[in-house]
């Protein structure tokens, strides 16, 4: 069995006792969660319509949008990445909405992968990839998460409300592989919607280096009448797949990586499955998210966020934003998903189009 070190040895583990890019002085939260990861939301619109997500119902054409001046220039996003590298943030993953829609977004890619000890790392739903993969690695991009719910056209074209076909994405898969990018492939489940097509996907990545992973169907936001019965629990979908193509576990990457690993026997790669509903992983969370408009959260589900659009905007110095940014993660103590109940169900929550996927 691999260890960690051998599988992702560019990622060190800030709990390990070996690791000496830790320090003894790391930023640490109520619980002992270090900060590494920073997810930026670069946009909150997108041009899917996915139910589960932005129905369509709300984010219709009525729906108002953030305007241009409240997002983030990419200049504030980049001294904000700075910022928290300075804190121990080692990747940031640029997310929305959907982030390709952006304009220019490559410039974004070259300032950030410019910050040093910094990983570089996009999610997005494939449709502008094709078009976008050479100038996103030749700017410095490691990384790049795919989301894509069914390879079969018609349940496709359904999910995503918007008619756009499953070859799109294909073909940003291709273009960005041909780039040079590791490609990881996301397909949120949901029971009756899509869970009939998964086998068809696992097939169609069997055997390719990209891995494909399954996420459990959450209850972010309030818009997407999200059900329990409606989430296929990873642990179904596992031995779905097993049972035609076996499967066996393997070892986490590092530690806190949000999906459980298992690899084909017959070598065809690797899957993985997120759990987030079923056997939550908030005990191993180290990401704090950036919504385009500057707010700043600690959890996915988090009610409130930190203003720092003002506190840039009003000439804050950079040593005034990292004692914010360090006063936020010593404060934090979330953990939504492990204490998910009838009471949280009542709380508020944000949409993930806004907070960033
Ligand atoms: N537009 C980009 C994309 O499609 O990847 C980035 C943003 S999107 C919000 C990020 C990811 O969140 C997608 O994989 C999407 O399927 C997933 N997602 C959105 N709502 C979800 C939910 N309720 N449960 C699980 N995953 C969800």
């Amino acid at each position: 069995m691999s260890t960690r070190s051998q599988l992702h040895p560019e990622l060190p583990d800030p709990r390990d006792p070996a690791d000496d890019t830790a320090g003894g002085d790391a930023l640490l939260d109520r619980l002992g969660r270090p900060l590494r990861d920073l997810r930026i939301s670069v946009t909150d619109r997108c041009n899917f319509r996915c139910q589960y997500c932005m129905p369509k119902e709300i984010f219709g054409p009525d729906y108002t949008f953030l305007p241009r001046e409240q997002i983030l220039s990419f200049e504030e996003i980049t001294r904000l990445a700075r910022i928290a590298a300075g804190l121990g943030v080692r990747k940031v993953r640029l997310t929305g909405g959907e982030p390709l829609l952006r304009s220019e977004l490559h410039k974004l890619v070259a300032m950030l992968s410019a910050i040093d000890g910094l990983e570089v790392a996009l999610t997005t739903n494939g449709t502008l990839l094709a078009s976008q993969a050479q100038a996103l690695v030749a700017a410095g991009l490691n990384r790049v998460t795919v989301s894509l719910d069914a390879i079969d056209d018609p349940v496709f074209r359904q999910m995503n409300d918007m008619n756009f076909p499953v070859q799109l994405v294909l073909d940003g898969i291709d273009a960005a592989s041909a780039a040079g990018l590791a490609i990881k492939v996301n397909a949120v489940v949901r029971r009756g919607v899509n869970d009939h097509t998964l086998l068809d996907l696992a097939r169609h990545f069997h055997g390719t280096p990209h891995t494909l992973r399954f996420i459990e169907f959450m209850d972010v936001g309030t818009t997407n009448g999200w059900r329990l019965d409606e989430v296929v629990p990873a642990a179904e979908l596992v031995s779905m797949i097993d049972a035609e193509l076996p499967l066996e576990p393997i070892e986490p990457g590092y530690r806190g990586e949000v999906a459980r690993r298992y690899r084909y026997r017959d070598g065809g790669g690797e899957i993985g499955v997120i759990t987030s509903v079923t056997q939550p992983f908030c005990a191993d969370c180290t990401r704090i998210r950036l919504s385009a408009e500057g707010q700043l959260y600690t959890c996915l589900f988090a009610t409130e966020g930190l203003d720092l659009r003002t506190a840039l905007r009003d000439g804050d110095s950079d040593e005034a934003i990292t004692e914010r940014l360090q006063g936020l993660w010593r404060a934090r103590e979330d953990r939504y998903s492990e204490l998910r109940s009838e009471a949280t169900e009542a709380l508020p929550r944000i949409e993930m189009s806004y907070i960033g996927g």
